[in-house]
């Protein structure tokens, strides 16, 4: 028996993806009756016929399921921006980081575009040059930084696609089409086909699948959305800025929420320069949909 990963369910069977290769598989008998249970990304155990032909014989406990896209043990994200056009919305990237790591999925950023840095100095002297966000690789996330056009930084992630399950997310237009078929010329995905399913996805109920992609699986479907921040509780956010977690003990109140308390070790270090002043912007935006959130449950 062989240990693989499900890829789709499709015209009765079930795609496998293990041993570097895809097998088409049937299910024994006294699993038909989950069928709808199976999720892309379940660990499945298979036993291989004839050719590529097998059965599943077991699928194993899942480590956790996004919802958005449907998909299992998915083990990280690709936060996809552009440098420029459009330019990267740190707040959407702040936003998707939450939402990312709640789940327990480990966040890439990718920086697109990076060769059209020069074409726009007017961009290179602003908060959105790449130095601008060089930062984040302190916060201790990979931080990749790529041009789909000239195929710097693609190698690096592919490295990443290796062994993984990865589901993207980011804006449209930041060239996420591209990023995919610069990793695996294969898949042929048009410009801006990604988009339109996620957008197509908001209307009706799809099939998810995951592609083979370089040395690992990626979702068809970008994830995550823009909209909503995860449920928690108000103290539960700073959590969720890894630097806030080593300075917040400094804050003469043990029940801080770095907004309007005095003698605040995390306003401090906004000022000092410390903590970048846009997550700190970010952080109380998010407090207040928290706060507004709490109050309707
Ligand atoms: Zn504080």
């Amino acid at each position: 028996m062989i240990t693989g990963i499900l890829l789709k369910g499709y015209g009765g069977f079930y795609y496998v993806y293990a041993e570097g290769r895809v097998w088409e598989c049937s299910l024994r008998g006294r699993f038909r009756i989950q069928d709808q249970e199976f999720l892309p990304g379940d660990h499945v155990q298979i036993l291989p016929e004839t050719g590529i032909k097998a059965t599943i014989e077991k699928v194993n406990k899942r480590r956790n399921s996004l919802v958005r896209p449907t998909i299992a043990n998915v083990d990280q994200a690709f936060l996809v921006f552009a440098l420029v056009s459009p330019r990267p919305d740190l707040n959407l990237l702040d936003r998707l980081l939450i939402q990312v790591s709640e789940v327990g999925v480990k966040p890439v950023i990718i920086l697109n575009k990076v060769d059209q840095a020069e074409e726009q100095e007017e961009d290179a002297r602003t908060e959105n040059s790449v130095a601008g966000l060089e930062f984040y690789q302190n916060l201790g996330y990979d931080f990749l930084k790529v041009s789909t056009r000239t195929g710097q930084g693609i190698a690096e992630v592919r490295e990443h696609l290796k062994d993984q399950v990865t589901v993207l997310a980011g804006p449209s237009g930041v060239g996420k089409s591209s990023l995919v078929n610069a990793l695996e010329p294969s898949l042929e995905i048009k410009t801006g086909e990604i988009s339109r399913k996620l957008k197509r996805g908001r209307h009706t109920t799809r099939h998810v699948e995951l592609m083979v992609c370089g040395e690992g699986l990626l979702a068809d479907t970008p994830g995550f959305s823009a909209l909503y921040l995860p449920k928690m509780k108000r103290e539960e956010l700073a959590g969720f800025f890894p630097e806030f977690v080593d300075v917040r003990g400094n804050c003469r109140f043990t029940s801080c929420l770095h907004h309007k308390e005095p003698d605040c070790a995390i306003k401090a270090a906004v000022d000092s320069g410390q903590i970048e002043k846009s997550r700190y912007e970010h952080y109380c935006l998010f407090l207040e949909e928290v706060i507004t959130a709490e109050r309707r449950y």
